[in-house]
This record gives structure tokens, C-alpha cells and sequence, in this order.
């Protein structure tokens, strides 16, 4: 496995998978939380809506002990007994109180009400709905001998008018059958709204619907417009079952700051998982950088080495064998000492590359600007290495698109020049030809140098800038070199305000363009 390889499986391992599994973790735990909050909270505006329905719960239980007391009390006939009177007369939504005479045989209906006038009718509705609800009276009456009082509500012909039931402790007969005819609305009016408004305060909005049409018969808050599907819970009233009470939070409810608050989490939660791996990404690159680097650098030394022995290898062979007298024609003579000094310059080029690099990299080289005319100082240039390149067996062309002067150090310039011939010269086969262009945009003056070799592949031309870095493939002995040159050409532009660009294809050939700012 490659360096790099472990390095980023080592990051995934380190960080990313903990970071994940906690990241999940958290967001399961997040809606199970965000679950169990919202129950307490239901449970929470069930209780409210409870005590509600205990207090109207006890205030009938209250009207049936006081009726129930009533009934013993001595008063003249056609009269109403005092405390029921006196209850009638506190609680409006008391339309009337009865009680079934079972003295006769068939049992006769006492109707006490304030209002006389409404007394037959209100007889016919309770009888009409006493007859119906002969199960619950016997319950009633089951309840009663066991020695429990309750009260009831039984279906009634008029929805506005609800009747309640109960048993009591007649005077002749053991048990009768008592109870109330209740304005439902005024009852939910006048003992449940106080209560409504009571609990509702600023948090929450109260309201009462009529089952049968779903009206609303009382609010809280009267600018609230609710519907009864909309409500956050609602519960039938148990003195009443054909209404409900509902309750709703005002404002942002608990659920939504709990939702709001989920997703706040949630958001953070992927917002640094994306940071964490957009930082694993940048820690990756870079240490992928400097593998590479320290990779190159190997390469280098590797390099250098071998482009150091084989001259000074050469150089010692023929000195020696000069040394030893044993050459006696002075062509072979000659032909030796050149040797010995086309390795020297060699070794010269090789070091001063080196110290050429490493000057400029740690911007101790001082560059000069001046305007160099670039045809006049590329066939400088050329007409000292006319020789050179012909005697490699290659062809040149000059094209001069238009006459340009640019602002760089001359020095410098020779230097990126023959950098690009070189290379050109280096990494060319049967096709030994090299084109020069001329020619500036708007705003740069350009060189290009093509040649017809082995071209670059698209993966080594992001690279072949880098120092060090040389293109591994290939016959490595045949083209020798130091991996420095581009690396300090770009280096040598970018000091200049210049820059440089390749175009290039494996197998058809490169194109090296230097820009160069016009004066
Ligand atoms: P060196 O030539 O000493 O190896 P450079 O920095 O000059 O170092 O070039 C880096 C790499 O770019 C070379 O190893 C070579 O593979 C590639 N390269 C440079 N110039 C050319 C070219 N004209 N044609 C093909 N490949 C090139």
C-alpha cells in the first residue's frame, strides 16, 4: 500500500469514523428525545384539561347534594323548597329541578322551575327523556343501594337543554328519581369559562365546541379562530359528553421550540461533520504534498547523483589515461580533452543549476527589470547554441507575430530560454525540429517553444512545476536530469510578474509558453 494510501486511511480511522457514528448517534437520539418531551408535554395538557373537568364535575356533584338536601326540607305545597329555590336563583343555567313522584302507580313528574311558564314543556322533554334512559336509571339505582350518589347525564330531545340524573332517598318510596334540566351552553358559560380563563393565563388558548356542529360555544380569547381539528388536544366534557374541551398553546408551542431546537442541533451536527471533512480533505492534501515532496526529493538525490558520477567518472577515465602517456596521436589527444571539458561544463551546468534553484527559492537572487526586445535576445541565445542544436541534428524556426518588448531580468530570461530548448533538445525522438514563437496580447509579451517528442501526459502536466518532480516513466538513463528546471522557470516568471503554460499530448509533443509583462 502506498504512503499516501495508509495516511488517508489513518485520518478515516482517526476521525472521520467516530465523528460519523457519534454524528449518527446524536441524530437518533434527537428525535427520541424530541418524542418523549411531546408525551410529557400531551400528558401535561391532559392534566390541565382534567382538572377542568373535575371542577365541573364537582360542582354538579355539589347541586345534586344540595338537592338532594332539599327535598327534606319542609316547605308549602307549590312552593319551592328554600335551598333549591336558593340554588335556582345562584345558577342561571339551571332551568329546572325534578323529582318522579312514584307514590302513584304510574309516575308523575314534579317540575320545579323559576319560570312557570316553561314548566310544561320542560315536563314533556323530561318525561320523553326519562323513558328512554331506563338502563342508566337502574344503574343509577344499583350505585345508590351500594351506597354511591352519582349524577348523570342522559340523552335529551333538545340539545340546548341537557338533563342530569340521580337518585335520592324519597320520603315515601326508598329511592326517586331527581334531577336537573341544565342550559348546557350557560353551564359551560358560567362554571367552565372561569375556569377556562383561570387556567388559560397567557400560555394558552381554551376553547368549548359543540360536537354535534362543531360551533364553537366558548373562547378564551376571542380574536383566536381556531377550528376544532386544529386544536392541540381536545377531551369530551364529562357532565357533557356533546361538547369538548380543547387546548392549545399560545404562541411557538413546546413541540415547535423542541422541533426548532432539533434542527438547530441537527444542522450543527452536519454543518461540523462537513467541516471535519473538508479539514480531513485539506490535512489529506497536504500531507499527500509532502510525501510527494519527500518522494521527489529522494528521486533527486538519486538523481543527482548518477548526473554527478557519470562525468566525473568520464573525466577521471581520460585524464588517467592522458596521464599515463600511453595516447601518443594528438587527434585522439584532442578528442580526449574535449571530452574532459564538455563533462566539466556539464558538472558546471549540473551545480550551478542547483545553486541557481536553491537561490532563487529562498529569494536571495536579485532580479533586475530592464525591457528586453525578445527577437533580438532569442537569436542571442540561439546563435550561441546554433551549433549545438544542429550538431544534435535539429531544425529550428523563428515566427515573429509581432515585434515585442517585455519588462524582465535579461539574465533570468537566457536562463528560462535554455531551460525550454533543453528540455526540448532532452525529450525529443526521431522528430528533431523545434518551433519559436513571438508575440504578444494586450497585456503580455509570449514565447512559445514546440517541439514534436514525447509530450506530457494530462495527470504530469499539474506537476511538472513542482520541484523535484520529474516524470517517472520512460527511459529515465537516456533522459537524464534534475527534476529543477520548470520548477525554477516558474519560480524565475512568477518573481517578474510573468507566468508559464503548457500544451501538451503524450506521444505528439509540448508546447511551452512563457508570458512576460509588455513594457
Ligand atoms: P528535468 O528535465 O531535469 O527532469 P524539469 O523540471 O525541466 O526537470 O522537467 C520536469 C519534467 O517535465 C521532466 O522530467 C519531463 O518529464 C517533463 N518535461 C519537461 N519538458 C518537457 C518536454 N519538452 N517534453 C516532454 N516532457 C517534458
Amino acid at each position: 500500500m502506498s504512503a499516501t494510501k495508509r495516511i488517508a486511511l489513518i485520518l478515516i480511522a482517526i476521525f472521520l469514523i467516530p465523528a460519523l457514528f457519534f454524528s449518527v448517534y446524536e441524530i437518533s437520539s434527537l428525535s427520541k428525545d424530541e418524542k418523549m418531551i411531546e408525551q410529557i408535554y400531551q400528558k401535561q395538557l391532559e392534566a390541565i384539561l382534567f382538572s377542568v373537568n373535575q371542577i365541573s364535575d364537582a360542582t354538579v356533584n355539589s347541586w345534586m347534594a344540595k338537592a338532594s338536601i332539599s327535598q327534606k326540607e319542609e316547605h308549602t305545597k307549590g312552593e319551592l323548597p328554600p335551598s333549591l329555590n336558593n340554588l335556582l336563583l345562584l345558577n342561571s343555567s339551571i332551568q329546572a329541578a325534578f323529582v318522579v313522584d312514584t307514590t302513584h302507580e304510574k309516575g308523575t313528574i314534579q317540575l320545579y322551575s323559576l319560570d312557570s311558564s316553561q314548566s310544561a314543556n320542560s315536563k314533556n322533554l323530561v318525561e320523553a327523556a326519562l323513558m328512554k334512559s331506563n338502563e342508566k336509571i337502574q344503574q343509577l339505582l344499583k350505585y345508590r343501594k351500594s351506597g354511591f350518589q352519582k349524577i348523570e347525564s342522559i340523552p335529551s330531545m333538545d340539545p340546548t337543554f341537557q338533563n342530569l340524573i340521580f337518585i335520592i332517598d324519597g320520603n315515601a318510596n326508598p329511592w326517586q328519581v331527581a334531577g336537573f334540566t341544565i342550559d348546557a351552553e350557560l353551564f359551560i358559560e358560567n362554571v367552565v369559562g372561569p375556569q377556562l380563563n383561570k387556567i388559560s393565563k397567557d400560555q394558552f388558548n381554551l376553547n368549548v365546541f359543540n360536537k354535534a356542529n362543531n360551533n364553537r360555544v366558548y373562547a378564551t380569547d376571542q380574536r383566536d379562530t381556531i377550528s376544532i381539528q386544529n386544536t392541540s388536544l381536545t377531551k369530551d366534557l364529562w357532565v357533557f359528553p356533546n361538547y369538548s374541551l380543547a387546548i392549545t398553546p399560545k404562541g411557538a408551542s413546546l413541540q415547535q421550540l423542541v422541533r426548532q431546537r432539533t434542527t438547530t442541533n441537527l444542522y450543527l451536527l452536519v454543518g461540523l461533520d462537513v467541516v471535519l471533512i473538508v479539514a480531513l480533505v485539506l490535512a489529506f492534501r497536504s500531507v499527500k504534498k509532502e510525501v510527494q515532496l519527500a518522494q521527489n526529493k529522494a528521486d533527486f538525490v538519486a538523481n543527482v547523483s548518477h548526473e554527478i558520477r557519470t562525468p566525473l567518472a568520464l573525466i577521471s577515465m581520460f585524464a588517467e589515461t592522458l596521464e599515463m602517456g600511453r595516447v601518443t596521436s594528438e587527434e585522439k589527444k584532442k578528442e580526449y580533452y574535449s571530452i574532459i571539458n564538455k563533462e566539466t561544463h556539464r558538472l558546471t551546468g549540473i551545480v550551478n543549476k542547483i545553486l541557481n534553484f536553491s537561490q532563487t527559492e529562498a529569494g536571495k537572487k536579485k532580479l533586475h527589470a530592464q525591457p528586453i526586445q525578445l527577437h533580438l535576445e532569442i537569436r542571442e541565445v540561439l546563435s550561441t547554441y546554433d551549433f549545438h542544436l544542429r550538431n544534435k541534428g535539429f531544425v529550428y524556426s523563428i515566427e515573429e507575430i509581432n515585434d515585442t518588448t517585455v519588462l524582465g531580468d535579461k539574465e533570468a530570461f537566457t536562463e528560462i530560454f535554455i531551460n525550454l530548448l533543453d528540455n526540448a533538445v532532452k525529450y525529443s525522438n526521431e522528430t528533431k525540429k523545434i518551433e519559436i514563437r513571438i508575440g504578444n496580447d494586450e497585456k503580455m509579451g509570449f514565447v512559445s517553444v514546440r517541439d514534436f517528442g514525447v509530450g506530457i501526459s494530462k495527470a504530469d502536466q499539474k506537476h511538472i512545476f513542482d520541484k523535484f518532480y520529474r516524470v517517472s516513466s520512460g527511459d529515465l538513463a537516456k533522459s537524464r536530469g534534475t527534476g529543477l528546471g520548470l520548477s525554477l522557470v516558474k519560480q524565475l516568471l512568477e518573481q517578474q510578474g510573468g507566468r508559464i503554460s503548457v500544451d501538451s499530448e503524450l506521444g505528439k509533443g509540448s508546447n511551452f509558453i512563457v508570458y512576460l509583462p509588455l513594457v
